[in-house]
């Protein structure tokens, strides 16, 4: 029922100590949640606000309970996508409607889609570093983080990703090797081979021009509008179940979304009491 916890097992997952996380636990989005979330989102950068908005929403990580906010943000992103549309599937329900444009003909293109089919099945094999060897030069890269996301946020976007990079190197072998562009295309590409869920893209028919093309689905930015819109419409639901059921305001507040959402949708049918 609408209120209880949703379990995943992430995509990676992370070591600690030596000691591999990989089970989630998440609740679903409280009134509280998208007030405190709409009040952020002008002044910190959206991957931040996804950490902050992971670290209120993930009860567990393993034995790990609470989650600290370094952990959450520590975690690469394709987990982050992964808790995302968990929590976007567990809060508002299993479709997500949205507007795209055509990148041909610029046509308004209506976007249905459900959380569960852009969720990639855990990986076979996450390990906390891989290796790569490209014309005799080995080098051991971790998988991008929500913190390399951040802090990359900060950076002008022509930096930000030869930084990223570079912040993922955990070891170059012969040391002191030249990074070849033909390494640094490899390594990224291997980013994405060891990390699929980290980039959602939408396969797309245009009905308009008839061409087919393709789109990033970034799942932070979806559920970071959503929850804006919500929280918006917010007061005036508080109003309408406060003059109803007479109930605190801080009480309605800890409703999830959906609990909330039923009673305003008996009271649409007719059941004012
Ligand atoms: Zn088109």
């Amino acid at each position: 029922m609408w209120g209880q916890s949703a379990l995943l097992t992430l995509p990676s997952g992370i070591w600690l100590d030596g000691k591999h996380y990989r089970a989630a636990a998440l609740r679903p989005l409280t009134g509280e949640d998208e007030l405190f979330m709409s009040a952020l989102a002008a002044s910190v950068s959206l991957p931040e606000q996804a950490t902050i908005l992971l670290a209120r929403c993930v009860t567990a990580l393993g034995s790990i309970a609470p989650v600290p906010t370094d952990v959450i943000a520590a975690l690469p992103v394709g987990d982050r996508e992964a808790l995302l549309l968990t929590l976007r599937g567990l809060s508002y329900g299993g479709r997500m409607d949205g507007v795209l444009n055509c990148s041909h003909c610029n046509a308004k293109l209506d976007l249905d889609l459900h959380p569960d089919q852009l969720l990639l099945p855990p990986y076979d094999q996450p390990a906390p570093v891989y290796e790569l060897t490209v014309e005799g030069v080995t080098v051991a890269f971790r998988l991008p983080t929500g913190e390399d996301e951040t802090l990359a946020a900060r950076l002008p976007i022509d930096h930000a990703e030869a930084d990223l990079l570079r912040r993922c190197l955990v070891d170059v072998t012969p040391e002191r090797a030249e990074l070849s562009e033909a390494l640094i295309d490899a390594v990224e590409q291997a980013m994405l081979d060891c990390d699929p869920q980290a980039e959602i893209v939408i396969d797309m028919h245009c009905p308009e021009c008839g061409q087919a093309f393709s789109a990033l689905f970034d799942t932070a930015q979806f559920l970071l509008r959503e929850v804006g819109q919500r929280a918006r419409q917010l007061y005036h639901d508080i109003h309408t179940l406060a003059l109803t059921y007479h109930w605190r305001e801080a009480d309605i507040l800890a409703l999830p979304f959906q609990r909330r959402q039923m009673y305003l949708n008996l009271l649409d049918e007719g059941g004012t009491l």
